[in-house]
């Protein structure tokens, strides 16, 4: 993991699609390229009186929209190649689902497990810090958002540092991801595992490509595996077992459950949350290898930790037809070419994990609009229904059961409307990828890179800086 070079491999990507567009090379190379980095090293004082320089990143890959937007992760490996590569992702991520963004990510290099809540409080306030005395975050110039080892808590404290500093009337719309209470929104939190189930939803309901791999339509009865209960993995795993399909198992860093009959994915969180680990769960087996874990009999895949999961070295023996990617970049290039060789079906990364971003969208427009969705429309549509259904009652002489009026009448709340957003982000977004697709003979990786270099690239040209 060490030596990986993931930004290497982002372009690699990059360039593969651009061979199939008439796109200058000059914009090419615009669009490919990290626009600006900022490395920041910084101290801070640890509970027991020491003081650590803790060092993090932000990059803002792409400046052709404002803001740029992206997460900020906290792990051991962060590097500046990592964030680099995965500010390049989010660029290519916002396009696809036509989020008006450029890319952007951040990260700090911590193992969070080894700090106190109070030492994590200090170094995102100061990291905050950081970036606000060099312009790197603010609602028009950078938005963060969470990423892998960060949640509401760590957003919270972004805001509270920024809102401290910088006097503005839209300061809420600086950071994303954060709790209801504190200007989020309704569906955030979910939105990626969400997406990510939209997003199977629908490249399961295709009949061709379902029969290209020998499965029915649906998600009904597909056993899925999924490597990491995170924030996107639990969500994705709940909403695909709400669909019908069956979580066989659940692969974590040190250790899994594997159930054929289908695993409770509430109760295990919450056996996890209670006693800190995987192991003891009382239902399925408990698998101490996660690595042998993901290469056991399932139709779904689904990747929701780390880059780098699925190579060369393990890619032959993983047994799943389709490949969800919910994590960033989770199958190297040689993964891919192995796993592509045999009938398979590979749902990118810079699609299917793009839930998120989507409603971070739509939470900074609630933020800068000061209103939440649905305030000002929703009694005055359950209004208007209500009409309407006394209407249909005088015409033809029958009337509604009180569930039915109830049912019926209902006008939208926030998360309804932003999960129909969400949904139909997703539905499109897939469509078009899968167009592409079509059109070039190519595989669905490569057709999302093209999909989105081309939007690019045309925003790129309407400034009327590239030919
Ligand atoms: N970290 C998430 C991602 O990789 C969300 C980014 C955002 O909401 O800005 O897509």
């Amino acid at each position: 993991m060490a030596n990986y070079e993931f930004f290497k491999f982002v372009n690699q990507n990059f360039n593969r699609a651009s061979g199939y567009l008439s796109i200058e090379k000059g914009l090419l190379s615009q669009i490919k390229a990290c626009n600006s980095t900022y490395h920041i090293a910084f101290p801070i004082k640890r509970d027991d009186g020491t003081v650590e320089v803790i060092h993090g990143w932000r990059s803002a890959h792409s400046s052709h929209k404002s803001p740029t937007k992206g997460g900020i992760r906290y792990a051991m490996q962060v590097n500046e190649d990592e964030v680099n590569a995965l500010a390049a992702l989010m660029t290519y991520k916002c396009a696809i689902v036509s989020v008006p963004f450029g890319g952007a990510k951040g990260g700090v290099k911590i193992d969070r497990s080894k700090y106190s809540n109070s030492e994590i409080e200090r170094i995102t306030r100061r990291y905050t810090f950081e970036l606000i005395k060099k312009n790197f975050i603010g609602p028009g110039v950078d938005v963060p958002a969470p990423d892998y080892g960060t949640g509401e808590q760590e957003m919270v404290w972004i805001l509270d540092t920024y809102r401290s500093m910088v006097d503005s009337l839209d300061s809420d719309g600086c950071v994303t991801g954060k709790p209801i209470h504190q200007s989020g929104i309704s569906g955030r939190t979910s939105a990626t595992g969400r997406g990510v189930y939209f997003g199977l939803r629908e490249a399961c309901s295709m009949k061709k490509e379902m029969d290209k791999l020998g499965f029915t339509t649906g998600l009904e009865g597909k056993k899925v595996i999924v490597q990491g209960l995170g924030n996107v993995g639990y969500y994705a795993a709940y909403f695909l077992r709400e669909a019908g399909a069956l979580i066989t198992g659940i692969a974590e860093l040190h250790g899994g459950v594997y159930d054929e009959k289908g695993i409770n994915i509430v109760k295990l969180k919450e056996h996890i949350r209670e006693t800190g680990s995987i192991s003891g769960y009382p239902d399925g087996k408990y698998i101490d290898d996660s690595g042998k874990l993901i290469e056991m009999n399932c139709d779904i895949l689904i990747p929701a930790a780390l880059e780098n999961q699925i190579t060369e070295e393990n890619a032959p023996r993983i047994k799943a037809k389709i490949i969800g990617e919910a994590a960033n970049g989770p199958l190297s290039d040689q993964g891919h070419k192995i796993i592509k060789e045999r009938p398979s079906l590979i749902i990118p990364d810079i699609y299917l994990n793009a839930g998120g971003v989507t409603v971070s969208y739509f939470e900074w427009i609630k933020n800068l609009s000061h209103i939440r969705f649905g305030r000002m429309d929703r009694r005055y549509e359950e209004n208007a229904m209500e009409r309407l259904l006394e209407a249909i009652e005088d015409l033809t002489g029958t009337k509604f059961s009180e569930n039915d009026l109830k049912r019926l009448g209902k006008g939208p709340e926030e998360w309804d409307i932003v999960d129909s957003g969400l949904e139909d982000t997703m539905v499109m977004a897939y469509n078009m990828m899968y167009e592409a697709r079509e059109q070039h003979k190519t595989d669905l990786r490569t057709a999302a890179y093209i999909t989105a270099i081309k939007k690019i690239a045309l925003s790129y040209q309407q400034l009327g800086i590239f030919p």
